[in-house]
């Protein structure tokens, strides 16, 4: 797909299109957006609009070197993922090696870290060497959901892009529950009512978790004044965030009624 083709983030890829045409792309990005995103895809295409000959800036999909991206099979693109949970040492220091051979296919060699908040903090500084020092030409674009958990001295290395696409959210998620909370906070409920309203009505983690998609979905609504609510746009983006690191816990196996009672106080607060 075309980075012309992501209309939804529009604003963004003009400002990347327009640093490669210019000459102007940084050595590396970190791409962060929710789980929902395919992240990975954007990168290929990213990485498609920096190298295509047919298209530059954009990526045309059908010239050699967009089609060996999209196959997976470009000479100089080196991909990294998590196992187990988390992106380990020793991934790092096997990419770091291949960085430091030269491209075979054109003049850059490019390294795509997905899910990079889950590096371990080892990996994390090993990168930090490559990101210190790249070889001239190579690029390196790290996947996140939550850039918070990546060393500052990371983050201020890297150029942050936001993939934010809050309308692909479940749009039939159950919104009586969500908007009872944000009432009640706008009511600054005290937190024993919250817990009460809580313990009847997430019994499980599936619960939990229809919580977070609705209360996200709420979230997006109050952002596009489709849903009145009475909470700043500063302070949206901010629940937001609350959300995905309730939801990052669940899938880390976290307690439900930990996990939603820590999301209650940090909204709440
Ligand atoms: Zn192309």
């Amino acid at each position: 797909m075309s980075l012309r083709d992501y209309r939804d983030f529009a604003p963004l890829t003009e400002r990347i299109s327009k640093a490669i045409q210019t000459g102007r792309l940084s050595h590396a990005y970190i791409i962060e957006g929710d789980s929902c995103i395919d992240k990975v895809k954007f990168a290929k295409d990213m990485i498609k609009a920096a190298l295509c000959i047919q298209d530059p800036g954009w990526g045309c999909d059908m010239c050699p070197v967009c089609r060996k991206i999209d196959h997976d099979n470009y000479e100089d693109l080196y991909m990294v993922s998590s196992d187990d949970r988390s992106v380990k040492d020793a991934s790092v220091a096997e990419l770091q090696e291949k960085l430091k051979s030269r491209p075979t296919g054109g003049n850059s060699n490019i390294a795509v870290i997905d899910h990079a908040d889950l590096m371990t903090l080892r990996a994390q500084n090993r990168l930090l060497k490559t990101l210190e020092e790249p070889n001239p030409g190579t690029l390196i674009l790290l996947l996140a959901e939550n850039t918070e958990n990546l060393l500052p001295t990371i983050t201020s290395r890297c150029i942050i892009y936001r993939l934010g696409n809050y309308a692909a959210k479940d749009s039939t998620a159950d919104l009586t529950l969500p908007r009872k909370i944000m009432d009640m906070v706008a009511e600054h409920a005290y937190f024993c009512e919250f817990k009460d309203k809580l313990t009847k009505e997430i019994k499980d983690r599936q619960a939990a978790f229809q919580l977070l998609d609705g209360l996200e979905r709420l979230l997006f609504l109050y952002l596009r004044g489709e849903e009145p609510g009475n909470v700043r746009k500063e302070k949206i983006a901010e629940h937001v965030r609350y959300v995905e690191e309730a939801r990052r816990d669940l899938i880390a196996g976290v307690n439900y009624k930990y996990a939603i009672r820590n999301l209650i106080l940090k909204i709440g607060g």
